[in-house]
């Protein structure tokens, strides 16, 4: 699980009559220890390309390969089961369950699962990280848009992912917190080793990506890497 990559990734959507190609021919790999920013222009298929590298769909055409698994061919729990050793994701709108504390959020990817980790103890921990210990037990509902945001990241890291998926990650999030999470992102990078993706917005947070790739109409246009400065393509 330790290459990221997409291989002639092709994603169509179909309403009605219409046909949109929301991403054409993408070939991209990404690596352990590297944050990268995907950046352009809203309906450039931003989101898209993040929903098929985090499995959550698949491609019309092409192959997304995590660690040399084409994840095209893992279903129902064999998928669920591989995502959840591999990925973290924090969606643009959330997805909290409604009826669920913070602390529960934050642990339910573990629920129902076998497992000897301590779980709980690292939703602890990792609320306290994210400044959220005060909130532990409060419902989505109780929460600012920040805070769910926080939590959203909270349930994220809780299995340890390989790779953080994040849509518009600090969308909600005021300059304090935003800092934080810039933070955390560095830490996640150094001592989890792990690759961090992020579709956003915020310049400030592409400027501290180690890369980025700018989408129009479904391609790549651009990709820059900072490390090593100046554009490649
Ligand atoms: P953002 O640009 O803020 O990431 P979204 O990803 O939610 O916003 O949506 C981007 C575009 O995709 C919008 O024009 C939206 O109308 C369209 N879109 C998203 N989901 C659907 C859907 N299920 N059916 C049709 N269009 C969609
Ligand atoms: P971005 O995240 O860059 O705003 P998206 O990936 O959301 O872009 O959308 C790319 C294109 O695909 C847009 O034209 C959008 O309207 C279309 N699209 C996205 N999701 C759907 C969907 N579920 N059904 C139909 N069209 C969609």
């Amino acid at each position: 699980i330790d290459e990221l990559t997409a291989i002639g990734v092709c994603k169509s959507y179909r309403t009605g009559e219409v046909e949109t190609h929301a991403l054409q021919d993408i070939t991209l790999s990404f690596r352990q220890r590297e944050f990268t920013a995907i950046v352009g222009a809203s309906g450039s298929g931003k989101s898209t390309l993040l929903s098929l590298l985090g499995t959550l769909d698949k491609p019309t055409a092409g192959q997304v390969k995590i660690g040399g698994v084409n994840v095209s061919t893992l279903k129902g729990n064999r998928l669920a089961d591989f995502r959840f050793s591999a990925i973290g994701l924090v969606f643009q709108h959330f997805h909290l369950l409604p009826t669920l504390t913070s602390m529960e959020n934050v642990m339910s990817p573990f629920y129902g699962r076998r497992t000897s980790v301590n779980y709980k103890a690292r939703a602890e921990e990792l609320l306290i990280q994210l400044g959220l210990a005060d909130k532990a037990r409060s419902l989505p509902s109780q929460l600012s848009g920040g805070e769910q945001q926080r939590v959203a990241i909270a349930r994220a890291l809780i299995n340890k992912p390989q790779w953080l998926l994040a849509d518009e990650p600090t969308g909600n999030l005021d300059s304090r917190n935003a800092e934080a999470f810039y933070e955390l992102l560095q830490q996640l990078k150094t001592e989890l080793g792990c690759g961090i993706i992020v579709v956003t917005h915020d310049l400030h947070l592409a400027g501290k990506a180690d890369r980025t790739i700018e989408l129009r109409d479904g391609r790549v246009i651009q990709e820059r890497n900072v490390t090593t400065g100046g554009a490649l393509c």
